[in-house]
C-alpha cells in the first residue's frame, strides 16, 4: 500500500505500511514478553524484587513469569554461571521459540564476576548463548534490571518484520551447539581420567 503524500522520505513513503505493521506489532510484543524463571545465585534475589510490587514489572505487562521455556520469550541469566550449568542453558535457550531475548543480570553471568577464571565458573553465558543486553553490577539493583528490560524493549521496537529472521522461509534460526566444557565435567572419582587431563595440560604448558 502506497500514499501519495509528498512530505514523506521515498523510502519510508514506499513502505509505509510496513513501517506502521512494525510499530503496531512491536509494540506489542515489547509490552506483553514472558520471561522465563531463571535464578542462578544471588542475582536472582534481586530478580524477585524486580518482580515484587515495589518495582513492579507488571508495569510492564510482563507480570507472567514461565516455568516452560517453549512458554517464554526472555530469559534472564541471573547469577553465577557454572560449568554445569551451561549446557542446561543452551538446552533451554534453544527450546525457546523465535523471536527470543536474554538478558544477562550482574558480574557474574556477563563475565564471571568475582568468580571469574574460576575453576568451575564460565566468562560470561554470552560466550555461548547471544545475549541481547548486559546488566552491571554485583548484584544490579532491581531499578537497573529494569532499565535493562527496557533497553531489550527499545531493541524489540527497532526491529522489523521485514529483516526478521524468524520471518524468513529459509532462515530460521540454527539450534546453539551444546558446549562441550572442561576438565570440571569429568567425574573427580575417575582418577585415571583426571590424570590424563593433568599430563595434556602441562604438554601444552
Ligand atoms: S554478580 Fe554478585 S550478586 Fe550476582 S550472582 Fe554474582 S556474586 Fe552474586
Amino acid at each position: 500500500m502506497q500514499t501519495n503524500e509528498p512530505a514523506l522520505p521515498a523510502e519510508l513513503n514506499r513502505n509505509v505500511f510496513l513501517t506502521t505493521i512494525d510499530a503496531i506489532y512491536n509494540f506489542g510484543r515489547a509490552r506483553s514478553m514472558w520471561p522465563m524463571a531463571f535464578g542462578l545465585a544471588c542475582c536472582a534475589i534481586e530478580f524477585m524484587a524486580m518482580m515484587a510490587s515495589r518495582f513492579d514489572l507488571s508495569r510492564f505487562g510482563m507480570e507472567i513469569i514461565r516455568a516452560s521455556p517453549r512458554q517464554a520469550d526472555l530469559m534472564f541469566v541471573s547469577g553465577t554461571v557454572t560449568k554445569k550449568m551451561v549446557p542446561n542453558i543452551v538446552r533451554l535457550y534453544n527450546q525457546m521459540a523465535e523471536p527470543k531475548y536474554v538478558l544477562a543480570v550482574g558480574a557474574c553471568a556477563t563475565s564471571g564476576g568475582p568468580f571469574k577464571e574460576g575453576y568451575n565458573v564460565v566468562s560470561g553465558i554470552d560466550k555461548y548463548i547471544p545475549v541481547d543486553v548486559c546488566v552491571p553490577g554485583c548484584p544490579p539493583t532491581p531499578e537497573a534490571i529494569l532499565y535493562g528490560v527496557m533497553r531489550v524493549h527499545d531493541k524489540v521496537l527497532g526491529q522489523s518484520v521485514r529483516s526478521a529472521l524468524w520471518y524468513k522461509k529459509d532462515q530460521l534460526n540454527e539450534p546453539v551447539p551444546l558446549p562441550v566444557l572442561g576438565p570440571d565435567l569429568y567425574n573427580p572419582k575417575d582418577r585415571e581420567a583426571l590424570l590424563k587431563l593433568v599430563e595434556a595440560a602441562a604438554e601444552k604448558g
